[in-house]
């Protein structure tokens, strides 16, 4: 809701290729209205090659920044003023700040993931036995923010073994021990999982519209485990259904979409997000864009 009589005198952009039913101009918005900000977050439609007309609007005076989504987190890179170190590392930028017409990229998926396993999960990573399944854009971010929390151990599973592969190196690089697991070696994931603390699924299996199903049969799954499905729509997996069965603790991916939105939020406005109200909004505008089509961005 905007301030009554009044234009908006600011604007911040989210760019992605498709958007579909997104829900982050919701709970964004709240909170641009919980600090009575005259701004409004806006979801820009944005192909490929729109990538460069999107940063030219993003420099111009009123633009406060943007979020980044699927295909440009990794194209933006190399086009931007400076990017933090940590975005670097990853190699991928979610957050853009406009300072006077120059362009700083961030990438909060790393604060939003440890901060829904710590707050909602209750669970710390530190000395702890880790499962990654999937190892995509996202992936980056989990495996560097476990080596940066002093997780004991990490096994990649992946369908793709040369991308699993590669973060191995990446999570090595960073000083977490990492072996590789092929997805379709049952017995390798089974005994992985079997002495696992948290299981994390960075994959699109079970994602509406994506592929059907859990990534991991059900019998690998024990009362010992965490279980942190990324996916958010839907709010509950086959997975995390198969988890709760089994006795695990769950947690979804909504809390990670939210404090990583949160945490650009404050980067955008140097206020504090407040949270509470922007996952209320979240699981609302969630429940619309199901009931619509179900669709959501992530
Ligand atoms: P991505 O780069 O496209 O990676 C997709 C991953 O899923 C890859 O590991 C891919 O394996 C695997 N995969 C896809 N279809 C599969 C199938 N049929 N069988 C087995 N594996 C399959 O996507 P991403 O950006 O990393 O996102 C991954 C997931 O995380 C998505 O579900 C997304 O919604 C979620 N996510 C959540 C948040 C959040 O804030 N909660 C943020 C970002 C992403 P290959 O490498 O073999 O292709």
């Amino acid at each position: 809701m905007r301030i009554s009589g009044s234009r908006p005198r600011s604007v911040v952009g989210l760019i992605g290729f498709p958007l579909g039913h997104t829900i982050s101009p919701a709970f964004q918005q709240a909170a641009f209205d919980y600090h009575s900000l005259p701004t409004v977050y806006e979801a820009w439609q944005t192909p490929p090659d729109g990538l460069t007309a999107a940063l030219g609007r993003v420099r111009q005076p009123d633009c406060l920044g943007m979020n980044v989504t699927i295909p440009h987190k990794e194209a933006i890179l190399p086009l931007l003023d400076s990017v933090d170190e940590w975005a670097r590392q990853i190699g991928a930028v979610n957050t853009v700040v406009n300072d006077g017409g120059r362009l700083h990229g961030h990438n909060t998926d790393a604060t939003g993931f440890l901060r829904a396993l710590r707050e909602p999960g209750a669970f710390e990573v530190s000395g702890k036995r880790v499962v990654l399944v999937g190892a995509g854009g996202v992936a980056r971010a989990v495996v560097l923010t476990l080596a940066r929390e002093c997780a004991a151990s990490l096994a990649i599973a992946n369908r793709s073994v040369a991308r699993a592969e590669a973060l191995a190196v990446l999570a090595r690089s960073a000083g977490l021990p990492a072996e590789v697991i092929d997805i379709s070696d049952e017995s390798g994931l089974g005994a992985a999982i079997g002495a696992a603390d948290l299981l994390v699924n960075a994959t699109s299996v079970g994602m509406w519209h994506a592929a059907p199903g859990s990534p991991v049969a059900a019998a690998h799954l024990h009362d010992r485990l965490f279980v942190h499905d990324l996916i958010y729509n839907p709010v509950e997996t086959v997975l995390l259904r198969e988890a709760e069965r089994a006795g695990a603790r769950t947690l979804n991916g909504l809390s990670m979409l939210v404090f990583q939105g949160a945490a650009a939020f404050e980067l955008w406005t140097s206020r504090r997000a407040p949270v509470g109200l922007m996952m209320a909004r979240a699981v609302d505008a969630l429940a619309r864009a199901q009931a619509e089509s179900g669709e959501g961005d992530g």
